[in-house]
């Protein structure tokens, strides 16, 4: 194949290289500047080994890939990105760990690129990192060892600095500064903006029997967005429709760009005990109205950290920054009184928590100009509510619930 190649000077370079290097960097070149361009690799498996001088991170592969390491503080973490690769490593995303390593996730985290996150119990860094060819019935397989450091080390090599590539900037997620983006110029139609909770490298919350909280909301986002879009009174934007990681700044955004009336953040918590259950709905404020509802708001807007953005004190400035505009106000109302609507429609489906309507600071909920709620559709820590949530007939209920709570709230509007 490489006989072929019309450029001479690209021949020159090939024989000078070795052919499977050229290829190795053209494929490279390619997904820096194209995304993906060739087949899509696999995972196969993903290992760790403990020793006493270092943790090593074995990724089994269909063959090489270009990736690309970091690390970030507050919690410590490492993240390894390639390009969007298959996981052949069974239904999971994430994994228990081990020696320098808390525990793991992996997954999508943009459309062409995988990640790892590696949560560490200490700092420590990356020493070295090599493929393995295939050999003796083992396929190709990336090492990655991580050996401990004081933080001073680390935090002199973490962050993005200097490591990530062209494409990858997260839409400023990274970027620390709380703006907001320019107000949009709303359609005639209704527009809904239904967001799936978590995705990709963050699973969410994990059920009673090991499912994962960001595919059974995905499921129930897309039941919603039918339901809607079935009426023709609608127009629907979904946050995500695949299993893949969506900032929550970014979510936000897709509801101000799309000139949304509504944006509704589909969720299913677990709790430590496996009695509560229930589904509760959440307006956006800046003071909890309970301890549980401060509680949940830190574990959804953990989501960026979950998946590898490092955020800071973003989050905080955020909700700070848009609550202390009046301006505010009336979309908070909104979001209230489209809570109240929610509510008992679920109560018809399954059963309802206990001060089921809550507030707090939400970072998904932070549109000024978007009335927004996030649902819990139930908790996955408890049998009747998993039970609920995971058939499929149970879903659509819950979905059906949230279309009648829209009609509801825009039919009110209207008259
Ligand atoms: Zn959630």
């Amino acid at each position: 194949m490489l006989r072929n190649l019309p450029f001479p000077r690209l021949l020159r370079f090939t024989r000078f290289m070795g052919p499977r290097r050229v290829l190795f960097c053209l494929a490279a070149l390619c997904w820096l500047v194209t995304g993906p361009v060739f087949a899509q690799e696999q995972v196969l498996g993903l290992r760790l080994g403990v020793h006493p001088d270092k943790t090593r991170i074995v990724l089994d592969l269909s063959g090489e890939l270009p990736y690309s390491l970091f690390s970030l503080a507050d919690p410590y973490r490492v993240v390894i990105d390639m390009p969007a690769v298959e996981w052949a490593t069974g239904t999971g995303s994430a994994g228990a760990g081990g020696g320098l390593v808390a525990g793991y996730r992996f997954g999508l985290f943009r459309h062409d690129n995988s990640r790892v996150v590696l949560d560490l119990t200490q700092p420590a860094e990356v020493s070295k990192t090599f493929f393995l060819p295939a050999a003796a019935g083992k396929s190709v397989r990336l090492v990655i060892d991580l050996v401990p450091v004081d933080r001073a080390k680390f935090m002199a090599g973490a962050g993005f600095k200097g490591r990530m590539r062209v494409g990858d900037t997260m839409s400023g997620s990274s970027k620390g500064k709380a703006e907001l983006p320019p107000p949009v110029i709303r359609s005639e139609r209704i527009t809904i903006v239904v967001d799936a909770g978590h995705g990709g490298v963050d699973p969410g919350a994990i059920s009673r029997s090991g499912h994962y909280e960001k595919n059974i909301v995905l499921d129930v986002a897309r039941r919603v967005q039918r339901h809607l879009v079935q009426s023709g009174r609608y127009r629907v934007v979904m946050t995500r429709e695949t299993d893949v990681f969506v900032p929550l700044r970014e979510r936000v955004n897709i509801a101000r760009n799309a000139g949304a009336d509504l944006f509704v953040s589909v969720h299913a918590d677990s709790l430590r005990s496996a009695k509560v259950r229930g589904a509760s709905v959440y307006s956006l404020s800046e003071k909890a109205s309970d301890k549980e509802a401060a509680q949940l708001a830190a574990k959804e807007n953990s989501s960026d950290v979950i998946a590898g953005i490092s955020i800071g004190t973003e989050t905080d400035d955020i909700v700070r920054s848009i609550l202390i505009d009046l301006a505010q106000r009336e979309t908070k109302n909104k979001s209230v009184r489209f809570a109240k609507l929610l509510l008992p429609e679920l109560g018809g489906v399954g059963a309802l928590l206990r001060n089921s309507h809550r507030y707090a600071g939400f970072r998904v909920l932070t549109a000024p100009d978007v009335p927004s709620v996030l649902v819990e559709l139930g908790l996955l820590s408890n049998a009747a509510d998993e039970k609920l949530l995971m058939s499929a007939g149970g879903r659509d209920k819950l979905a059906a619930a949230i279309f009648r709570a829209i009609d509801q709230y825009f039919a009110d509007r209207q008259s």
